[in-house]
């Protein structure tokens, strides 16, 4: 008479197994395991709809904590790639999108040891908010339900330094123009040059500061999911060395 219950017990303890292992934002998922169906067993790879829709902005930024903590400790979780290539072919529920540098050494979804599906990710030089890039976080956030805008910064940033140096090179001459007033932006009493490591990471935070003014001033749609609590604009900076993540809250 118990088997059905028993089936049910072990589906759920193989269910918890595996976001046990695959880890990512499907931790958060696994408190709720037990009101998550067996069909979506298959899903465990990934975030489903429904795991992402109950996660709030502080949760994700918390699950994005403890990743790059798993990341700094060589503690990441065993990615099957392929299982989540499989578990997100048919659709996408991404918690977060994040706007962050082109810099080879800034990948964002590794450092926050995030799966396939779990953030959408913006990336350009100097981590800047266009009207195209502020599109792409109106799409993320109010058609695809991401409640997380998360703008990253970096340490040792060849962007900000280009801008502070006013260098000049084709549509880069442009670019770093977008950058400059976090430059001027930024106060700092030694050498304020490119060479100073420590003031170009001072003009690399503001500018992460101005960013996110923009999203809020130039995004109406952005501006208002955040006043209505359904979204959260939040900043941070990676440092190269040691791989820590700093959130701006
Ligand atoms: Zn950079």
């Amino acid at each position: 008479m118990n088997t059905k219950i028993d089936l049910e017990h072990i589906h759920c303890d193989s269910r918890r197994a595996l976001l046990k292992s695959t880890m990512g934002f499907a931790a958060l998922g696994a408190i709720g395991a037990s009101l998550i169906s067996v069909p979506e067993l298959s899903d465990a790879a990934a975030l489903t709809k429904d795991t992402r829709d109950k996660l709030t902005p502080d949760q994700i930024i918390e699950e994005m904590k403890q990743g790059n903590e798993r990341f700094r400790s060589g503690k990441m979780s065993p990615h099957d790639y392929l299982a989540q290539k499989r578990a997100t072919a048919a659709g996408q529920y991404p918690a977060a999108v994040i706007l962050s540098c082109i810099d080879s050494r800034a990948p964002a979804e590794i450092i926050l040891d995030a799966r396939i599906g779990d953030t959408f990710n913006a990336r350009i030089a100097g981590n800047i908010a266009n009207d195209d890039l502020l599109g792409s976080l109106e799409f993320a956030c109010a058609v695809a339900g991401a409640k997380l805008v998360l703008v990253m910064g970096h340490t040792a940033c060849g962007a900000i330094k280009g801008a502070i140096d006013g260098a000049q090179l084709g549509n880069l001459t442009g670019l770093l123009n977008k950058i400059k007033p976090a430059v001027a932006a930024t106060h700092y009493e030694g050498e304020r040059t490119s060479k100073n490591g420590e003031f170009v990471d001072e003009v690399a935070k503001t500018n992460v500061r101005l960013t996110i003014r923009a999203i809020r001033e130039h995004s109406d749609v952005l501006a208002g999911l955040e006043k209505d609590g359904k979204i959260k604009v939040v900043g941070s900076m990676y440092r190269l060395s040691g791989g820590r993540v700093d959130f701006f809250t």
